[in-house]
């Protein structure tokens, strides 16, 4: 079972999945949680290229197809091998995200941003994703509450709303592949809500 967590920056990703990870261990279930970009060896790199903000001069489409190089690799290493191996596997991000920030975020078609995926993939998708929404001012104001700044939080307001926007997008055109939460929710109610449809995935 894969079970991908996307929303924007300050959403609480990291934190619900490892709350999730803890409850269905817990449970007596096998879990494997990753992200992106960054769960490789090739990811850590291609991580630092991409969010390092002295790299200004990094194109958007290079930088789209670095993002994909790091999902490739991911899935190959990582994911596909977990679920092969039974385990249930919670990732921070995954096609979404490319979705959300280089399709929408930098203004490339959707369609294109769809096929470099699909094909990075090899067509691998969430059986659910659960996105925690949330504004991007209230999101934003988490995040660099917490790090260093990014190359992404230097971006518009605009940008991040249309990232949001995308997000949302995505979820209602499939709502039954899709968990949709209110991000500014306490952590507890959050993980409670994730735990539960969770619970109703694994037939549990
Ligand atoms: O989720 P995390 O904080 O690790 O993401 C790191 C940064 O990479 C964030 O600024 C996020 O917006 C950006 N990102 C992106 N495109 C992706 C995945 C992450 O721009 N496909």
């Amino acid at each position: 079972v894969f079970i991908a967590f996307e929303g924007g920056e300050g959403a609480g990703k990291s934190t619900q999945v490892a709350r999730l990870a803890a409850s269905l261990t817990d449970g007596g279930h096998s879990v494997r949680t990753t992200r992106e970009p960054g769960a490789t060896a090739l990811g850590t790199t291609v991580r630092s290229i991409v969010l390092d903000p002295a790299n200004t001069g990094l194109s958007a489409r290079a930088e789209a197809l670095l993002y994909a190089a790091d999902r490739a690799q991911h899935v190959h290493e990582v994911v596909r091998p977990a679920l092969a191996a039974g385990q249930v596997v919670l990732t921070d991000r995954f096609v979404d995200s490319s979705l959300a920030y280089q399709g929408a975020g930098r203004s490339f078609a959707e369609s294109d941003i769809r096929s470099i995926s699909h094909w990075a993939t090899e067509g691998l998708q969430p059986d659910l994703t659960v996105l925690l929404d949330l504004p991007p001012e209230t999101g934003l104001a988490r995040a660099r509450g917490r790090a260093a700044a990014d190359r992404l939080e230097a971006e518009s307001v605009d940008f991040h709303e249309r990232v949001r926007a995308t997000f949302r997008a995505l979820a209602a055109a499939e709502p039954g592949r899709y968990l949709v939460l209110d991000a500014t929710g306490t952590p507890d109610a959050l993980a409670a809500a994730v735990r539960d449809r969770v619970a109703v995935l694994l037939g549990a």
